[in-house]
């Protein structure tokens, strides 16, 4: 039988996570401003394809294509009636291709919602606690092996989304920040008092993903390792910082390059290392080849 992740993390194994959804799905030809959700329901061929890619470049973990599908952030979308259906078939879609492989799983990505809690903006608690709910209901329907939380950047978005998903799941919770500051996020707020706030709402990890620069997320890392939490770290930078090409970003970061910096967040204490933004199958590839140890 599978392990699971908890299994997995207990018995001290490193973890590789996957890499970039929106970059990856942009250059198999999803329009800018198309959300990567749509295709789950218009081109579902294609995120299978990227799931697969991940897979056979080692990845342990795939992420479902949903890190915009909670009802506030579909709003707009064409599908915006259909949440719960498109958190479910993207579910499908990752257990679909995990299938290819033994020991894969499948965790069920949660972006922010794109709106600002009051008093910054107009979204409450409970209509965020409510739209985060009714995803994870729906990822855990569709059989996800573990929930994420990630590129969060305000402290009470989180703590409401924790609370939604907590209503509705026992699933292992893992909560990740993006400090797209350096070192601080958005709003502010640093890995420190992410980790304060954070790590006792019975999460199973806490992390950084997306972000600035690879120099800044090692600062990163070593400051949430100095907390102390007893939590293991899920680490999944960008792949180093994009230059402009009209109005895309293009990341040239070579995979060992990543591959390297993974291997010292793995050094400093992560547990769970990928990509995001930028990161190719390749540079998953090189994150395997850095951080599993052949015994
Ligand atoms: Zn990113």
């Amino acid at each position: 039988m599978t392990q699971s992740f908890l299994e997995r993390l207990n018995a001290g194994e490193i973890l590789v996570a996957d890499g970039a959804t929106g970059t990856n799905l942009q250059t198999a030809g999803l329009p800018l401003g198309v959300p990567p959700e749509e295709w789950v329901i218009d081109a579902p061929e294609k995120i299978l394809a990227l799931h697969q890619s991940f897979i056979d470049a080692g990845s342990d973990i795939i992420l479902t294509c949903t890190f915009g599908g909670t009802r506030l952030r579909m709003r707009d979308s064409k599908y915006a009636d259909q949440v719960s259906e498109v958190n479910c078939r993207a579910v499908a879609l990752a257990r679909q291709a995990a299938a290819t492989r033994e020991s894969v799983l499948v965790a069920g990505s949660m972006g922010p919602t794109g709106g600002l809690m009051e008093p910054f903006g107009e979204l409450t608690h409970n209509q965020v606690a409510d739209a985060y709910a009714e995803q994870a209901a729906a990822l855990a329907q569709g059989g996800v092996d573990l929930l994420l939380l990630e590129t969060f950047f305000a402290l009470e978005e989180a703590t409401a989304a924790i609370e939604g998903v907590k209503r509705v799941s026992q699933l292992p919770l893992v909560v990740s920040f993006s400090y797209d500051q350096g070192t601080r996020t958005m709003m502010g707020t640093s890995p420190t008092q992410v980790a304060a706030a954070i790590a006792p709402l019975e999460v199973v990890a806490i992390g950084a993903n997306c972000g600035k620069e690879l120099e800044s997320m090692e600062k990163n890392v070593a400051e949430l390792v100095a907390q102390k939490t007893g939590l293991p770290l899920w680490i999944k930078p960008n792949a180093g910082l994009p230059r402009m090409d009209g109005d895309r970003s293009v990341y040239d970061l070579p995979p060992e390059k990543m591959g390297e910096a993974a291997k010292r967040f793995v050094e400093l204490g992560a547990r769970i290392v990928g990509g995001c933004c930028g990161n190719s199958p390749a540079h998953v590839a090189a994150i395997v080849r850095a951080v599993k140890m052949k015994i």
